[in-house]
């Protein structure tokens, strides 16, 4: 079951990658933040606690990262037999620049790493092309909130969550989410796979056009 909206494919809307990690289409498994017992981690959907807690956004892995050498403890659930156990997994600090998908109006921006689940971030408000209505995008975690043009600041690892701020110390993420005026989310996962352009490319590939891109002879 779904509890994502419909997403208005027949608008015209371009919209870039949130981050420098643009592999959502041709390599997907570098694009979501994952943990070592659970690869969907990052994936929005029913992919936390075994399948019983919904993520409505999702979680874009960051592609310059530095190891810290540390590790810190946390408690992974073995799915199958919904056995806990203790782990202590390496930490990392990311780097990545944040954009705003597609130009828009900053409604909400929150400079206080515990003030809110998502920590440092920003929400803006954007209008599809055709239909004018309005829809939001959100970008959670960040490190360092600096509005200049698209850009809008640093991944980071921030939530008033002590719990999620261990989660993001073994598995760096951008928190990134997409909604309407109701606050219904659309798939994230599917609203990038659609609109967004890299190097001036749309994301929106044929099966074709998507080997020709593997084998490096098309566009
Ligand atoms: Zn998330």
């Amino acid at each position: 079951m779904s509890v994502f909206i419909p997403l208005p494919s027949d608008e015209p809307l371009r919209a870039i990658w949130p981050t420098p990690n643009h592999n959502l289409i041709v390599a997907s498994e570098k694009f979501f933040a994952r943990t070592r017992v659970n690869p969907d981690y990052g994936k929005p959907g029913w992919t936390r606690d075994c399948g019983r807690r919904f993520h409505r956004g999702c979680d874009i892995a960051p592609i310059n990262v530095t190891p810290t050498g540390k590790t810190t403890r946390v408690i992974f659930t073995d799915c199958a037999t919904q056995t806990d156990f203790e782990s202590d997994e390496p930490t990392f600090i990311p780097h990545d620049e944040v954009f705003a998908v597609c130009p828009g109006k900053v409604i909400e921006l929150v400079t206080g790493e515990t003030l809110s689940d998502f920590g440092k971030h920003v929400v803006l408000e954007h209008r599809w092309p055709r239909s004018g209505e309005k829809f939001y995008t959100l970008y959670g975690h960040l490190s360092e909130v600096a509005i200049n043009g698209q850009r809008l600041g640093k991944m980071g690892q921030t939530s008033r969550s002590a719990d999620a701020r261990n989660w993001m110390q073994i598995a760096p993420h951008l928190h990134f989410e997409v909604h309407n005026t109701s606050g219904a989310a659309y798939n994230p996962d599917d609203f990038l796979r659609h609109f967004c352009f890299a190097g001036g490319h749309s994301c929106r590939r044929t099966q074709d056009e998507l080997v020709r891109f593997q084998r490096g002879d098309g566009t």
